[in-house]
């Protein structure tokens, strides 16, 4: 065996290996008893080929190899693929069932058999022997991957989507959950347990395309997006993507078989993406995939382009992946556009348009929005040449030459999104206090200067309330820091909660809170403040099975003053007295 054989990927979050191994093995063995006959039924009689034999003997290998490669087994998953590829050429009609052939099956059901006999640890099998022979029994070269799924292969019928007029707001009627169409009952199982573990979704399980059918007459609605099999008892050939995609339901698609020309064809069909199950790491990409989507509900995306057709397939593409979308004929409609929707997130552009082309409209763009905010990918069928650099130099941040295949189009506008989400998170973690996840010292007085500014051009109210927990290191000392660290959590989610618009509620160190809020008079901060107190003196904390509670002494400080530094520190000294006057008590500036 190889050293490969060992569980791979996240054993958090895969309860009980030993359990999945043995049920593994269960279902293994069912199927190979399963093959045995047919296979020598089809010795007797290959003119069963007709009669869908092979298909049952693929179909079980398939399933093993899915199942071997999910609990680690790649030896088997290797083993499986080959015996895969033989049955594929006997199915396409390259290679006849001849005796012969069918003993070699045979012989290597027997080795699948002793794989799983002996498990991850053992196992004598001389895989490049058994290789070799079945590799001999293959013949020529061979395309016949083009073969296993011709329901999806077929040139068919695309139904056209009616696309919904409006497409810049999320469409918050979308259900809830997934369809999850596998036959694999441990692949289903595992994927729904990471669905459930890594995104919002529900997943709804059907094991053969007539339960898929049947979930969604039950209730279409309240599929989000399903995540389909191609390999099914009652649908070998991909039929459930035709289901799918009848219904208007988004469909990732999983295949146990990497072939380019599988590949290219199911991407013509209106999927989301298509997934080589191999693994654990496909599970990762199919929930990060499944987040993607329901995040980029959220995501504007503005598309200017002035060839109709290419427009429209754009839009249809990052409609498919759930994308808010604009379209613009030319630049000058995209800059307007931008106006109507500041909230833009992504602008492709195609190069030569009428009037403003697309580099003017990338670097009139980048005067106004940085590229932390606004992400521009350039776009031409003018080939790679001087323009990628061009289009780069003027501020773009990707370019895709045309034509372009649509999984690399839908990768270069998540890569760009994912950035742009990422920079957004590191900027929000850089003025949030790590402990409380209210605003941080640096980011209050900030944002805290421009809000006295503001306050004295209005001549209006700002109040700021320094806020300090009465004998803290008691808490400390009496229960442990981690407990005060739940006290100083648990009241600034209180504060938190009290004070929401404008106002800005700050950790600025310790076990010291600032609370600045604008358009706030003398009477009506004294009675804020007042109540933020009681509420905290009202609500004890709670770390396990303690319970206890804290007071805070607030200094308020209500007149702007020359600046924020200076009503800092007056609201300081009034805390100071708050605490010489005997704590749990708010002292206010007459
Ligand atoms: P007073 O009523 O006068 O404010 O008394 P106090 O004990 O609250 O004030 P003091 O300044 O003497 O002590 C503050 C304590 O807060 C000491 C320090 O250990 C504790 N503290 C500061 N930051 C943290 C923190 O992040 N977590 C925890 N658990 N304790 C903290
Ligand atoms: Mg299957
Ligand atoms: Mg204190
Ligand atoms: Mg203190």
């Amino acid at each position: 065996m190889s050293p490969n054989d060992t569980f791979p990927g996240k054993p958090s979050s895969i309860p009980d290996q030993a359990n999945l191994l043995h049920e593994f093995g269960e279902e293994a063995r069912d199927h190979l008893d399963h093959i045995e006959p047919d296979l020598l039924a089809l010795e007797k009689n290959p003119a069963d080929l007709e009669k869908d034999v092979i298909n049952r003997v693929f179909r079980a290998i398939h399933s093993i190899m899915g199942s071997a490669a999910l609990v680690g087994l790649e030896t088997l998953r290797d083993f499986s693929h080959l015996v895969e590829s033989v049955l594929l050429r006997i199915r396409g009609g390259e290679l006849a069932p001849t005796p012969e052939r069918i003993d070699v099956l045979l012989g290597a059901v027997d080795k699948l058999r002793q794989l799983i006999q002996a498990g991850p640890s053992g196992g004598e099998v001389d895989l490049q022997r058994e290789r070799e022979s079945l590799i001999a029994l293959q013949g020529r070269q061979a395309r016949a991957a083009t073969a296993v799924v011709p329901g999806v292969l077929a040139p068919s019928e695309e139904p056209v989507w009616p696309e919904r007029e409006e497409t810049v707001a999320p469409d918050l009627t979308l259900g809830r959950s997934v369809l999850v169409v596998e036959d694999n009952k441990i692949a289903a199982r595992l994927l729904c347990q990471r669905i459930e573990a890594e995104t919002n979704f529900t997943p709804v399980v059907a094991h053969s395309l007539a339960e898929a059918r049947q979930a969604l007459e039950d209730d279409r609605p309240r599929f989000f997006v399903s995540v389909l099999d191609l390999n099914l008892p009652d649908a070998p050939d991909g039929e459930v993507v035709d289901l799918a995609i009848a219904q208007r339901l988004p469909a990732i698609i999983l295949t146990a078989t990497f072939d380019e020309a599988v590949r290219a064809r199911i991407l013509s069909k209106r999927v989301v993406d298509y997934v080589v199950k191999g693994g654990l790491k496909d599970l990762d990409y199919v929930a990060h995939l499944l987040n993607r989507l329901e995040s980029n509900q959220w995501v504007k995306v503005l598309v200017a382009e002035d060839t109709r057709g290419i427009r429209e397939n754009l839009k249809r593409l990052l409609r498919l992946h759930r994308y808010q979308v604009v379209t613009a004929q030319d630049g000058e409609q995209a800059l307007r556009l931008m106006e109507e929707h500041p909230d833009v997130r992504v602008v492709i552009t195609d190069y030569n348009m009428p009037g403003v082309d697309g580099l003017q409209l990338t670097s009139r763009l980048r005067d106004r929005y940085s590229k932390d905010r606004l992400a521009i990918i350039g776009m031409s069928a003018e080939g790679t040449g001087t323009l990628s650099a061009k289009f780069l130099k003027s501020g773009a941040n990707d370019f895709l030459p045309k034509p372009f295949l649509n999984e690399e189009f839908h990768c270069r506008v998540s890569q760009n999104v994912e950035l742009l989400e990422l920079i957004e998170k590191i900027q929000e973690a850089s003025y949030r206090d790590f402990l409380t996840n209210l605003f941080n010292r640096r980011y209050f007085f900030a944002a805290g200067q421009e809000r006295h500014g503001q306050a004295v051009a209005s001549q209006r109210g700002l109040a700021l309330g320094m806020i300090d927990i009465d004998h803290f290191k008691k808490v400390n000392d009496e229960h442990g820091h981690a407990v005060g660290d739940q006290a100083l959590r648990h009241i600034a989610a209180l504060l938190g909660s009290m004070f929401k618009g404008p106002a800005l509620v700050a950790r600025l160190g310790g076990e010291e809170f600032c609370v600045l809020v604008p358009d706030l008079d003398r009477q009506h901060a004294l009675l804020r403040f007042n109540e933020v107190r009681k509420a905290l003196e009202h609500s004890p904390v709670k770390a396990g099975d303690l319970s206890f509670g804290v007071t805070v002494s607030i200094g308020l400080a209500i007149f702007p003053g020359p600046s924020l530094d200076d009503m800092l520190r007056r609201a300081d000294d009034l805390l100071y007295q708050a605490k010489a006057r005997g704590r749990n008590r708010l002292v206010m500036e007459t």
